[in-house]
């Protein structure tokens, strides 16, 4: 089946009239009771529930996606923040009162969050359902309606998105565009409360551009070089395992997987042994069966040339076929900066080992790497040494002793800085980004206090005149 008989694009035409409706159904009101925005998020939980095994069938026709990886990071860690978001919501929303100095006490300064509007969501390949659904329940907590725009490099899954969601949550409220770039630069036209876009950083900026003539507040989740540091201090066993399963994990193609390694030059034949036992128990002699696939041929052919162009020395694996978008887990030795590994993020199963021989050289590295990633990750027993790089390195995030690890927590706000994104959701953050915090004042209306306020409306005489 190709990708075209499998989604069908909308027709660039009618997405005007989709931008419009979605906008009506927010005027109506109906998002604003707090139990109802609850039920479509229990309708959500309802949809990947009941359509586990759909979705898993989706997922590996798009990228030959294993059964675990999809229920950990797609269904899992929703159903996971849909629980979370339930929870607190009522707290998240509550009018938050403000501390506030003499005279104004009497004046209950409240903050009071709104939701924004319309808002919409473009999302990328590489977790389909997660990075549309994720920022869409914070949008429905937020009381936003929500036009979704999924990649169409996961067709199947976009389809089955685009058949299953409005069964569940209201569909005039929350809909879907389908398409390329040129649905985006259609949809990019109008207006939004708000514009979240996860993806590459180039199209990142296109997104930006076009928010600007409107004035419409973006948030970008872009990718980089998210570096895996493990010292002389490390449980070296635990970091060949933890980096190995961040890695390979959707054969490499997650925004804040380690891209590359960077390992205290002492410990560089321990941890390669270690490396070899954890592929030897987690892939055994063939990976082939145990690594999810490269999205295309554009993508494969794009790794296969980084790796064709390396000056590295293939540790082990290097196996690949183009025709299954099967690239074996890959660990490159002997790299120096400037190979063609360490320039653009890689987003495949290959990792590079480079070498440091103290951590202020290792801040260095990785600043002429990518100064700004979306994770980073340090290996070590010793807290001065993790709490070294906490300060002195600028990321999105950040996990000591785990790769990705602070991304399980769904109270942790997730996003970037600089070239890895701008702006955050997720949990609170979620409600935080999608709402608007609107300041109110109530102003007594007892003489005493029209007393108090005498003084500004009177121009002191002569004051004119001066
Ligand atoms: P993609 O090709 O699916 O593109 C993302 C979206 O942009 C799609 O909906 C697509 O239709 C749209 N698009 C593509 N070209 C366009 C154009 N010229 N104009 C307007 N819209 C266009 O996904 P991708 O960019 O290949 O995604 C991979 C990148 O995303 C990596 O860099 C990865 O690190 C990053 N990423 C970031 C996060 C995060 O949360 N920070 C998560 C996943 C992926």
């Amino acid at each position: 089946m190709t990708a075209a008989s499998t989604l069908a694009s909308t027709p660039t035409e009618n997405i005007a009239k989709i931008v419009g409706d979605v906008g009506a159904a927010f005027r109506t009101g109906k998002t604003l009771p707090i139990e109802w925005r609850k039920e479509q998020l229990r309708q959500v939980f309802r949809m990947l529930d009941v359509h586990e095994k759909d979705f898993q069938e989706s997922l590996f026709l798009d990228m030959g996606k294993i059964k675990l990886e999809a229920q950990l990071f797609e269904m899992g860690m929703l159903k996971n923040d849909i629980i979370h978001m339930l929870t607190e919501l009522d707290n998240w929303l509550a009018p938050e009162a403000v501390s506030v100095p003499e005279p104004y006490q009497h004046w209950s300064p409240t903050v009071h969050k709104q939701p924004k509007g319309t808002c919409l969501i473009i999302s990328p390949w590489n977790f389909p359902i997660t990075l549309t659904v994720l920022p869409l329940i914070a949008n429905i907590a937020s009381g936003n309606t929500v036009i979704m725009k999924p990649s169409e490099l996961a067709p199947h899954t976009a389809a089955k998105l685009t058949e299953l969601l409005p069964k569940y949550v209201d569909p005039e409220c929350f809909q879907f565009v389908n398409g390329d770039k040129d649905q985006v630069t259609e949809l990019l036209k109008h207006p939004y409360g708000h514009i979240i876009y996860t993806g590459n950083g180039q199209i990142g900026s296109i997104v930006m551009a076009a928010a600007a003539k409107h004035l419409t507040p973006v948030t970008l989740e872009l990718g980089g070089k998210s570096p895996a540091i493990v010292s002389d201090k490390a449980n070296l066993a635990l970091a060949a395992k933890r980096i190995t399963w961040g890695k390979f994990f959707n054969a490499g193609q997650v925004c804040m997987c380690p891209d590359y390694a960077l390992v205290q030059e002492d410990m560089l034949p321990k941890f390669l042994e270690e490396l070899k036992k954890t592929f030897a128990d987690t892939y055994g002699d063939d990976a082939s069966g145990k690594i999810s696939r490269i999205i295309n041929n554009r993508h494969w052919n794009r790794l296969d040339t980084l790796l064709a162009n390396s000056k590295g020395k293939i540790f082990f694996g290097g196996n690949r076929s183009e025709s299954e978008l099967y690239i074996e887990p890959t660990v490159i030795t002997d790299i120096c900066l400037g190979d063609s590994l360490l320039s653009d993020e890689i987003f495949g199963p290959i990792l590079p080992i480079l070498t440091y021989k103290t951590l202020p050289e290792a801040v260095q590295i990785i600043a002429k790497i990518s100064e700004e990633p979306l994770g980073l990750y340090i290996f070590t027993e010793d807290t001065a040494e993790s709490d070294f790089i906490r300060k002195n390195t600028r990321s999105g995030g950040m996990a000591i002793n785990d790769a990705m690890g602070h991304v399980a927590v769904p109270s942790l706000a997730f996003g970037g800085i600089g070239g890895s994104g701008m702006g955050t959701y997720r949990g609170r953050a979620g409600v935080d980004t999608f709402s608007h915090r609107k300041s109110v004042a109530t102003v007594p209306t007892t003489e005493e206090f029209e007393g108090l306020l005498e003084w500004r409306y009177a121009v002191p005489s002569g004051d004119r005149e001066e």
